[in-house]
């Protein structure tokens, strides 16, 4: 029997479509008042910096606080760029070649007493992915997990082949983990707990994942945090 799927497909990217949109809509409403604060104390700095009678160390510290808040805005560019490239170009990629990209990425950032383990259990598992935003989406799990730690920590990143075939990226830590009170609402737009975070690295790594029909939830764990990607994979000719 031969069923006609076109217009029930049609279907499912036009709504994924419009939840993206949604999505967009409050990440730009929650954008507004995220670019205030960097601006205006970009703005306050660099106008003080024109007073008379400035010292060399008042310019310099001016100038500090200056771009200490550009680079703030800068990175939300950032974060809003990759947000809105999620579903760009694919290609056929080896889930152990992302994690390789990612642990390049990571190297430099590693500090004393950060121990980074990188785990391929299925290394053949291939997906059709845009890299670079799949890279981006785990870099932004592996970097909550650096600014969440207080002392040492393990991170490790593990490929393997989930339960029902796809491909599983899992990312944990042995920080300080995720409160039960807050689980829910990580990964909303600019939910944030951090003084200098903005919240949206969770939001932008699901609407990744979710571009690439996989998903991401945070796994129960005993300790630390543990996040896990599902993602269809597709066999290489
Ligand atoms: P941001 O990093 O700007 O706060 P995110 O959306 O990346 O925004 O994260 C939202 C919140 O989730 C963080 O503020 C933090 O409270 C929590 N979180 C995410 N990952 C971890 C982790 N590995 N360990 C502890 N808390 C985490």
């Amino acid at each position: 029997m031969l069923t006609d799927v076109t217009e029930s497909h049609l279907m499912q990217v036009f709504m994924a479509r419009q939840q993206r949109l949604l999505t967009m809509g409050e990440l730009a409403a929650g954008l507004a008042h995220q670019i205030r604060t960097p601006l205006a104390t970009a703005l306050l700095y660099a106008s003080q910096m024109t007073l008379p009678d400035r010292t060399s160390a008042d310019l310099r510290r001016c100038g500090e606080k200056t771009i200490d808040s550009l680079k703030q805005l800068d990175r939300l560019v950032n974060d809003m760029l990759s947000f809105a490239q999620g579903g760009a170009a694919r290609e056929l990629v080896s889930v152990s070649a992302l994690l390789e990209q990612v642990a390049q990425w990571l190297r430099p950032a590693l500090r004393g007493g950060i121990r980074l383990t990188i785990r391929t259990q299925a290394p053949d598992l291939t997906l059709r992915a845009n890299a670079p935003s799949l890279v981006s989406a785990i870099l932004n799990l592996a970097t909550n997990a650096l600014q969440a730690a207080t002392a040492d920590l393990n991170l490790e990143l593990l490929a393997r082949r989930s339960e029902s075939g796809g491909a599983q990226i899992v990312v944990s830590d042995n920080g300080p983990g995720i409160p039960a009170a807050i689980r829910e609402r990580i990964f909303e737009p600019f939910f944030t707990t951090r003084t200098r975070g903005n919240g949206i690295g969770l939001s932008i790594v699901r609407s990744v994942v979710e571009a690439h029909r996989g998903s991401v939830r945070l796994a129960e764990s005993i300790a630390g945090a543990t996040f896990i990607i599902d993602l269809p994979v597709e066999e290489a000719a």
